[in-house]
């Protein structure tokens, strides 16, 4: 009787895999409301990055993992780590759903944001010498990619903080960059982040961009990392 339903419940599970899978991934609301950001990133700009160009990246993925069966079932930090076995489709808009909903959940209402964990601070401080150099050389990193990309701040290996820049929907999680590590802060310096408000003032979106930064989630982001690393 045991194994009978051992053996039921093995192949139920075997039936509801592939439909689990099939559901594919999808597009969370924002942790706060469209107009929590202004006056650093308006609404209009965030009811268009995150129900538009969001929700398509996460409709591409969807249909993209369904071209390759491969790929079934792996979550999203898991395609992350051998994107370099799937094609384009799912590099790009793979890589648009993760940054994406990292970078959501990196902000906060203005004045919202506390600061840096003092551990965290003590790290910055370690390996840019203060907040305000770690500042500069973030923006100074968004301000360097040509095109459209993002901005890092990540955790290496090694338990050191490092600034980094990657094209397109690429992320520090892809086994394909030359900067690996666990990010714990990113900006996104497409034009579509805010060419609405700031047209070609990168620079400016940029410094504004401090004000809705959630220090309370970087930091935890921060003692996440280094658990890990000392796993
Ligand atoms: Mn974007």
């Amino acid at each position: 009787m045991r194994t009978l339903t051992h053996a039921l419940v093995a192949l139920l599970l075997t039936i509801l895999a592939p439909l689990a899978a099939a559901q594919g991934f999808s597009l969370a609301p924002l942790p706060y409301s469209y107009d929590a950001l202004a006056p650093a990133i308006d609404e209009q700009t965030m009811r268009i990055h995150h129900g538009r160009h969001h929700q398509a990246y996460v409709d591409n993925l969807n249909k993209a993992v369904a071209a390759a069966p491969a790929l079934a079932g792996l979550s999203l930090e898991a395609l992350m780590a051998q994107i370099s076995k799937a094609g384009d489709a799912v590099r790009n808009n793979g890589g648009g759903h993760w940054n994406h909903t990292f970078f959501w959940q990196s902000m906060t209402r203005p004045g919202q944001g506390g600061s840096p964990s003092p551990e965290l601070l003590a790290a910055i401080n370690r390996d840019f010498g203060s907040l305000d150099q770690f500042k500069a050389a973030f923006k100074a990193a968004g301000l360097g990619r040509f095109g459209s990309g993002w901005a890092w701040l990540i955790v290496t290996t090694n338990g050191k903080l490092k600034i980094t820049s990657t094209p397109n929907q690429d992320n520090p999680l892809m086994d394909i960059v030359a900067d690996r590590g666990q990010p714990i802060l990113g900006n996104d310096v497409w034009e579509h982040a805010y060419y609405l408000q700031y047209q070609n003032r990168r620079g400016d979106y940029l410094d504004a961009w401090w004000q809705v930064v959630d220090w309370s989630t970087i930091s935890r982001r921060y003692a996440d990392a280094q658990k890990d690393a000392q796993k």
